[in-house]
């Protein structure tokens, strides 16, 4: 830990003065409300060591980075059956497109570009039987964190203004590949998108993808091993859509990144690191955090390559 402290402070102090030709998300119009100069960092090793700098312990709009808790649990309910029903393929796309849908008939490339993980819902709408409590439930669960919630203002304000991800819902559906109500389902993933968390609890949220002991304080187990590898893999072929080939280029790590700003990154067997920068580039991801995470990665070695 002491090393990667040390790298944590001098790459934040570095970085918070870059220039950040980013911009705060919009198209949803609570998430503009956000104060653009928060910057934080916080690091979870396997051993649960944590360290933070920054905005570090502040709740922000987790947004796509939840598509990993969706993923998830769905994974857990399905298992490899789960690929009938979204392909693993990086998409090359902007995470809200709908361009490749039409021509691979309703079956979107990976769970986590938005027509993946609308789909993703859908399932999780046929295993629950209270959707919203069951998920934040299990998210609780997984992190021992009873204070997780769901923003309902950003999650009211992404359905009135949501028309690209209704478009995408019902497209999918003329497909056959949307199996419950188009209203219901799309209601949950936003919700599900608004998920608020710290820096501090996202580094600990996913911890169960770099340990592969890692058992729930109610005693269970996530996902089997050889689950948490193919959703790292996922992360690290699809997590930043357009733009995961230069996140693997840069950083190498396996990650996810969301419009409200945060970024999450695994390095397996060894920690989560999670950073927050609310402005983003044009594909969507954090600025500040893309920059970061190569500049820590570089300076500790700890590239998966
Ligand atoms: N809720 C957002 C949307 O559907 C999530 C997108 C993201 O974080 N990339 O547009």
């Amino acid at each position: 830990m002491k090393n990667y402290k040390e790298v944590i402070e001098c790459v934040y102090a570095d970085v918070k003065n870059v220039t950040d030709t980013g911009k705060v998300a919009d198209y949803i119009p609570e998430l503009a409300f956000v104060d653009p100069t928060n910057f934080g960092i916080s690091i979870t090793t396997i051993d649960k060591q944590n360290f933070g700098v920054g905005d570090f312990e502040k709740k922000f709009s987790i947004q796509s980075v939840s598509k990993i808790l969706t993923l998830t649990l769905a994974y857990k309910f399905e298992d490899a059956k789960l690929w009938d029903r979204v392909d693993v393929e990086p998409s090359g796309n902007p995470f809200n497109s709908l361009l490749q849908l039409e021509a691979d008939f309703g079956k979107p490339r990976n769970p986590f570009i938005n027509a993946g993980a609308i789909v993703i819902c859908d399932v999780l709408l046929s295993h629950l039987k209270n959707p919203k409590a069951d998920f934040l439930d299990f998210c609780r669960e997984i992190s021992n964190n009873t204070s997780l919630n769901y923003n309902v203002k950003v999650a009211e304000s992404e359905k009135k203004s949501g028309f690209r991800n209704v478009a995408l819902c019902n497209f999918i559906k003329s497909f056959g590949n949307i199996k419950n109500d188009v209203e219901e389902v799309l209601d949950f993933y936003f919700y599900t998108c608004s998920l608020e968390m710290t820096c501090k609890e996202l580094s600990e949220i996913f911890l169960f993808l770099t340990d592969d002991n890692f058992i729930t304080i109610k005693g269970n187990r996530i996902l089997t091993m050889s689950q948490a590898k193919r959703v790292n893999a996922i992360m690290l072929t699809c997590g930043f859509y357009d733009e995961s080939g230069e996140f693997a280029f840069r950083v190498g790590l396996p990650g996810k990144s969301g419009v409200g700003g945060g970024i999450v990154a695994i390095h397996p067997d060894q920690f989560c690191i999670a950073v927050w920068s609310p402005k983003l580039n044009k594909k969507g991801n954090s600025f500040k955090g893309m920059l970061f995470l190569e500049k820590f990665t570089t300076k500790t070695a700890s590239s998966i390559f």
